[in-house]
């Protein structure tokens, strides 16, 4: 075998999941038609839960620096300014990172890119695949070159993070079903001033449609959004000077642009592969679903499928769990992408609607309902867990189970465990779970009743265990999230609830890792767990 994981496609969701299986100790190969990285900003928000991640690779510090958190939301109608939503610290309680980064895509690629160097893994650009033939043990690929020559070789896994027009998805023969909107979007990236409310998302609506203004890193720096006016549309020589009348038109006279960086136009299209998987291949990011950018989820979308795959591959590559475990990834990662689809075209079209009425609740109600909806803390919370995707579960999925039921109200299997300061050591200092967690192992948490030492699990290295102290700051801090009395959680390495319950056994969590596809270490697994093991 030539490599165990060849990455097709060096855009971020390629670049995140590179860096989940060297983080795992798997090196794959990675490739990319391109010369060299984007250099275009492309996608400009970053959502909490990608931070999280950022954070357990060792990448937000720079992420953040470089980055510009939004305080808040800015609504005009008509030239006039209407409201403001306060989006700083939306998050509070609830994520490390309570709030929207602004950050480029390109940047987003730089950092990871020089986290993956770091690890070891180069990227190989000017490398494009052309062909593959999949086998039952490994798939055979045919790379075009740089110098156009090429080279065969079998991969034992092949990921398709090759974007909206994948190879891999079209050499799977995996439909792509759905279809452009009609309008054509526009993005700039301007030095500008005028009326905007400096540091925050900018959002110009009026009858016919919207214009959004991202403030961006720099002096009087926007990246400037919104779909193009009817008469421009058939145009295929436009320039950002043939927009600007209507976009001072409607966010204002004030307006002046003194420069345009990158101009760009493009058709949005919302689409959703029929699988994400076909037997050694997979398809993630754009390659997986495309739709509209309405809420800043397309990147993010993507890296969280890589987190999602790059645990369950390293373990299969590394022959602690078996191929069945992959199943998962389609199986969870599919009803997200199409819950998300339906959601951003709901949006999108109410965004973008020619219609009379569209255009009245754009101007006239829209602004007044968001910002007396997002004083609500109700509504700013339910809102912040959905665009930040901390909110995303997959309880219906294979890898979930409980044990027994919990408090209405408490984490359940398949939820993103949340966000807590516990007591770990009974006299230790209070610590941030998250910073605690091992992303690379499953970790167990135990309330209220005596733990395990992670050695009579019988399970090797595969898992952390955390004793919760008894203690009245735990039992606070613990109640927020309805937890209340013995309890335990079994979180997967992406921080999801694999397995929930009440009284805790080695028996229940050794059975939970036998029967979903997880290997423990033979040479200390237990004859019990041998036998589980033979009857799953
Ligand atoms: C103009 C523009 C503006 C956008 N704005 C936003 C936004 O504001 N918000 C948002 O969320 N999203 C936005 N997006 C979408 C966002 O950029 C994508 O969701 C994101 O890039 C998806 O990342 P990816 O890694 O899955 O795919 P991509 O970034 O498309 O990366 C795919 C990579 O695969 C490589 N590749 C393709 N085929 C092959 C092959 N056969 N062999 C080798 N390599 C191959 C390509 O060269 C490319 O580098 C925008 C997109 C565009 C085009």
């Amino acid at each position: 075998m030539d490599t165990d994981v060849l990455i097709v496609g060096a855009g971020p969701t390629g670049l995140m999941l590179a860096n989940q299986l060297a983080r795992r100790g798997v090196r794959a190969m990675i490739i990319d038609r391109h010369s060299g990285p984007a250099q275009q900003s492309r996608a400009m928000a970053v959502q909490a839960r990608t931070l999280e991640i950022y954070s357990k690779m060792g990448i937000v510090d720079e992420a953040l620096a470089r980055g510009r958190e939004g305080s808040g939301a800015s609504m005009w109608a008509n030239g006039k300014w209407m409201a403001r939503i306060p989006l700083g610290d939306i998050g509070k309680n609830l994520s490390p990172f309570p709030f929207v980064l602004a950050l480029g895509q390109d940047d987003n690629e730089r950092i990871m890119g020089a986290k993956l160097q770091e690890l070891g893994v180069d990227v190989q650009w000017n490398t494009e695949l052309i062909a593959f033939q999949q086998h039952p043990s490994h798939v055979d690929v045919t790379l075009k070159q740089p110098d156009g020559s090429t080279r065969e070789l079998a991969a034992a896994w092949v990921a398709g993070c090759d974007g909206g027009r994948s190879a891999v998805r079209d050499m799977s023969g995996i439909t792509f079903p759905g279809a452009p909107y009609e309008h054509t979007f526009f993005v700039a990236d301007t030095e500008a001033t005028g009326p905007m409310k400096p540091g925050e998302l900018n959002v110009y609506m009026w009858q016919d449609g919207f214009h959004l203004f991202f403030p961006m890193r720099g002096q009087d720096r926007w990246r400037v959004i919104g779909i193009l006016p009817k008469a421009l549309r058939a145009r295929t020589d436009l320039e950002f000077e043939d927009l600007k009348a209507d976009i001072r038109r409607e966010a204002g006279a004030e307006l002046s642009f003194k420069a345009c960086d990158w101009f760009s136009t493009y058709r949005i299209h919302h689409r959703c592969a029929e699988r994400f998987r076909d037997r050694r291949c997979f398809l993630l990011g754009d390659a997986a679903h495309v739709h509209s950018p309405a809420g800043g989820q397309g990147m993010n979308t993507g890296l969280q499928d890589a987190y999602n795959l790059g645990w369950k591959l390293a373990l299969v590559v590394k022959g602690q769990a078996d191929a069945g475990l992959l199943d998962s990834y389609e199986q969870e990662r599919l009803p997200v992408a199409q819950r998300l689809l339906r959601t951003t075209d709901r949006i999108f079209t109410l965004l973008v609607s020619d219609s009379w009425v569209a255009g009245l609740f754009r101007t006239r109600i829209l602004a007044r309902i968001l910002s007396q909806a997002m004083t609500v803390e109700r509504i700013r919370g339910a809102a912040f867990r959905t665009i930040s995707q901390i909110g995303i579960r997959y309880r219906k999925g294979p890898l979930s189970q409980m044990l027994a039921s919990l408090p209405e109200g408490a984490p359940v299997a398949g939820d993103r465990f949340p966000w807590l300061h516990l007591k770990v050591q009974p006299s230790g200092p209070v610590e941030d779970l998250f910073q605690k967690f091992d992303d690379t192992r499953f970790n167990l948490l135990v309330i209220g009743q005596p733990a395990p030492v992670a050695e009579s699990l019988g399970v090797g290295d595969f898992i952390r265990v955390h004793a919760v102290a008894d203690d009245p700051e735990n039992a606070d801090e613990l109640a927020r999230i309805q937890v209340t009395g013995p309890a335990f959680y079994l979180l997967r390495p992406d921080g999801h609830v694999a397995l929930a319950g009440r009284e805790l056994t080695v028996t229940d969590v050794k059975r939970y890792l036998v029967e979903h596809h997880l290997r423990v270490d033979s040479a200390t697994a237990s004859a019990e767990q041998m036998a589980l093991r033979a009857a799953a």
